[in-house]
């Protein structure tokens, strides 16, 4: 699942590749936008919005696109094979003179009055990695789920947006607790350095090809991942359960020493599930 920093990446190889030229391809390979022609237009930017990418073009209009588990943008130069996966995963084409982005794989992709751009990011919460950053406003949200276990508080894009599972169960760590805490139950000091800590990380991560959140070469992250190897810390040995709401479960990881709180028992089913307040994509 791509988290945000990863959608930070996209949007800038995008934007680097078309901003400020014309479109001279475009091909939107969804029913709803198949007769759409963005031919002629000037790419105005390409921007991330949490998780959400924003392609916006000349003429007051925004191709949104989501990645959500597999779905890829990649950038080709005109004598370049495309690489991204079989052709009929192609799910749109923007080219200029000297760049071509192809979207592969993309579940959503629709085409917005740039105006009408909240309906598609409007309900997302502060963006760890955008120009609206407000830590009192993801506090304060958060503050509004006590019931809600951390790790799926954290994933509610809502709250705040651009985590995703690996910066979940980081996080998680990092403030010594369990992703099954409830969110009430987090100790104020923490709650209060929780975003800023989010934030971090995710800045620290935007440039970085690889994630990285220990600050050490080597193991480049505390849990994610590294079930059943030993805590880089204490040397307890990592643990892994699934955390969700039942439509989507995810793999969850812990050290079972440095994290308080509750976590399910060795070998027991995923513990109680939270019911989040609507469905809405991340
Ligand atoms: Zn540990």
């Amino acid at each position: 699942m791509p988290e945000g920093d990863t959608i930070w990446q996209a949007a800038r190889r995008l934007h680097d590749a078309l901003a400020g030229k014309v479109l001279t391809r475009s091909d939107l390979r969804v029913p709803a936008y198949a007769t759409a022609d963005l031919t002629g237009r000037t790419v105005l930017d390409v921007t991330a919005r949490g998780k959400h990418l924003l392609t916006r073009v000349e003429g007051g209009l925004t191709l949104h696109s989501h990645l959500r588990m597999d779905g890829a943008w990649k950038i080709y130069a005109n004598d370049q094979r495309w690489t991204g996966g079989p052709a009929h995963q192609i799910r749109a084409i923007l080219g200029a003179h000297d760049r071509t982005a192809v979207g592969y794989r993309l579940p959503v992709l629709e085409l917005l009055r740039t105006a009408d751009e909240q309906q598609a990011v409007g309900h997302l919460g502060p963006d760890l990695l955008g120009p609206d950053w407000d830590a009192e406003r993801a506090v304060a949200n958060l503050a509004a789920v006590p019931d809600c276990p951390l790790g799926e508080a954290l994933l509610d894009q809502r709250n705040l947006a651009g985590i995703g599972n690996v910066y979940k169960s980081e996080l998680c760590f990092l403030l010594g607790v369990t992703p099954w805490l409830p969110v009430g139950a987090l100790p104020a000091d923490r709650t209060a350095k929780l975003p800023e800590l989010a934030k971090k990380l995710l800045e620290a991560n935007r440039d970085r090809p690889v994630r990285n959140t220990t600050g050490r070469r080597g193991p480049g992250l505390f849990v994610y991942g590294r079930t059943p190897r030993p805590c880089l810390r204490c040397g307890t040995r990592i643990r892994v359960a699934d955390q969700g709401d039942g439509s989507r479960e995810r793999p969850t990881y812990w050290c079972p020493t440095c994290q308080t709180g509750p976590a399910p028992a060795p070998g027991s089913p995923p513990t109680q599930r939270w019911r989040s307040r609507s469905r809405i994509l991340p």
